[in-house]
């Protein structure tokens, strides 16, 4: 069984503002596997900051437990919470390099109360910019590099004293999507080769859908949902993962022409808008072909996207069935025992929120499938 490397349980936070008291975090549970690599997704105003600063000590906590590396960081006393930090590796969204300094100085700044000489500092240096394919750049300026290679230098530099953790603050938020892949990459090898556990804060799913193999959805101080990465995604519980798998997947967009009257999302009497989830894509196209014969139906695609989640195919696929209600009704009971979520979208009620859409939806279909 794998180990835990933070513990949080009961965690709440409340700062005191000149309207009264600010409740950050409330009742926050989390348990982080050594060697994970974990997401906290949510969004701006969530709370996230306040998380990474209580563990690592930077903010107090007001009520519950946290645990890191099997100490109690409420319970430290400065100094201990000064060598705990060093086990904990951080990497924010705006790099904090500094400027006037070359990139092996910036990497070799947190080694300057270490008890390496002269020569050892400069190896480990050397080690740290080659773990980050920066050695070339060794005696450039930061803003002689682009966005990624900056955001390297700060992963270099924030691994410098060996730490077991490494937190990235928003990390990739100011990078273009192919820097952020070739980042996210590297973290990824850095998990393996370096066994670290890695904590991604972020409000951007394809991030940790990318990366991380366990997540936490955080909304409003609250942890909302949490599991592994695939399973959250794939069958998302709470209206804030639903939105960030629909705005993800581009699902969204299809509520949007819903929305606007689009005329090729029109349902006539006997048609039906169907949103079709599954995890396999190959099952996915036989079982379309299978309904229309066997139910006698006409299935038309309106819009299918594939999503890869920690390495697991996830598809979405909207759809216009047209048949008798009979028809429809077996064909999604069918699709269910096949363990395609199946969602009939609405018309009339595609005006409102698109979150109210699903939930309404999702539980028209199950009562409709349990009948
Ligand atoms: P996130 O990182 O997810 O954007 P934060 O942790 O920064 O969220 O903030 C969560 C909430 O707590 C926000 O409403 C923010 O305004 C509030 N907050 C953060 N820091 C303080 C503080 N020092 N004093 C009062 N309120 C704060």
């Amino acid at each position: 069984m794998t180990n835990s490397i933070i513990e949080i349980s009961n965690l709440n936070k409340t700062y005191a503002t000149p309207d009264g008291p600010y409740t950050a975090l409330q009742d926050v549970s989390l348990t982080i596997p050594e060697g994970s690599i974990f997401g906290i997704i949510g969004l701006s105003g969530a709370g996230k900051s306040t998380l990474v600063r209580c563990l690592n000590g930077l903010e107090s906590t007001t009520e519950g437990t946290l645990t890191v590396l099997g100490k109690s960081i409420p319970d430290l006393k400065p100094g201990e919470l000064r060598e705990l930090r060093k086990s904990i590796g951080m990497v924010f969204q705006q790099y904090n390099l500094m400027p006037s300094r070359t990139v092996e100085n910036n990497v070799a700044l947190p080694l300057k109360r270490s008890s390496l000489n002269r020569e050892q500092k400069k190896a480990r240096v050397t080690e740290l910019l080659q773990l980050v394919g920066l050695e070339s750049h060794a005696k450039s300026y930061p803003s002689q590099l682009s966005g990624g290679q900056q955001q390297r230098v700060a992963i270099a530099r924030a691994l410098a004293n060996h730490p077991q953790i490494l937190l990235l603050d928003e990390a990739t938020s100011a990078l273009d999507p192919d820097t952020t892949k070739t980042i996210l990459e590297l973290v990824e090898r850095l998990n393996r080769q370096l066994h670290l556990t890695i904590i991604v804060v972020t409000h951007e799913m394809n991030v940790v859908e990318q990366i991380c193999t366990e997540v936490a959805v955080i909304d409003k101080g609250t942890i909302v949902e949490q599991g592994d990465s695939f399973t959250v995604f794939s069958d998302p519980k709470a209206d804030l993962t639903r939105r960030f798998v629909s705005n993800s997947t581009g699902l969204s967009r299809i509520y949007e022409l819903i929305d606007s009257d689009s005329p090729i999302l029109e349902t006539g009497p006997d048609e039906r808008l169907i949103h079709m989830q599954y995890v396999d894509k190959t099952v996915s196209e036989g079982l379309v072909s299978i309904i229309s014969t066997r139910f006698g139906l006409t299935v038309n695609i309106l819009f299918a996207s594939l999503d890869i989640v920690d390495g697991y195919p996830l598809g979405s696929i909207v759809a216009k069935y047209k048949g008798s209600d009979a028809q429809i009704d077996q064909a999604l009971e069918f699709l269910k025992g096949k363990g395609i979520r199946t969602t009939v979208i609405e018309p009339g009620a595609a005006k409102a929120d698109i979150d109210a859409v699903e939930t309404t939806t999702v539980e028209n279909t199950d009562k409709e499938n349990a009948r």
